[in-house]
């Protein structure tokens, strides 16, 4: 099942059993959800899955995804490119309390049908793996005016109103 076309609904169960995997590019703009979160949709995302059972009988999906994303810098207000990556460590589970049964070292995968999209469910795992705060390794804020901000101007008033009255008099 390598570097064939992406598997659009896959059945994961049976994916397990059989011990496919997958792996090849899909373009980043099919995730429309992340893409909201993005500056961008261009670039294409790397994923590598395997399905299998483990010794505990257990059916998984494990993985890793990897892309490039550009954000907003939350200090300079400029694009920023940051690379995402996320290991997919997936125990497959019927409903919410089989999920709540597996073992911690596996991300539950609700699987309550036979057929599962398979790409929102990578998609999810991208999400997961944006950056809360996103920044530059190294770069200052800047304000409108092109100047580092100094750290004390949020403890001061926004403006002093007599100084504006003294303006006026003059
Ligand atoms: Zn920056």
């Amino acid at each position: 099942m390598s570097n064939q076309a992406f598997p659009a609904i896959i059945n994961p169960r049976k994916w397990a059993e059989k011990g496919f995997s997958w792996s090849g590019e899909l373009p980043l703009s099919h995730f429309a959800r992340l893409c909201e979160s993005l500056q961008g949709s261009e670039g294409a995302v790397k994923a590598q899955l395997q399905f299998g059972v483990d010794e505990e009988g257990l059916r998984y999906m494990r993985g890793q995804l990897q892309t490039q994303v550009t954000l907003i810098c939350q200090r300079c207000l400029t694009p920023v490119v940051k690379t995402l990556e996320t290991e997919l460590s997936m125990g497959m589970a019927w409903h919410d309390e089989a999920a709540a049964a597996l073992p911690s070292y596996y991300d539950p995968m609700i699987v309550s049908e036979e057929q599962v999209e398979l790409l929102p469910v990578l998609e999810d795992e991208l999400i997961l793996a944006l950056p809360l705060v996103a920044m530059h390794d190294d770069c200052e804020v800047q304000t409108e005016f092109g100047e580092p901000v100094q750290s004390e101007v949020d403890e001061r008033p926004a403006s002093n109103p007599f100084a504006v009255l003294a303006q006026l008099k003059k």
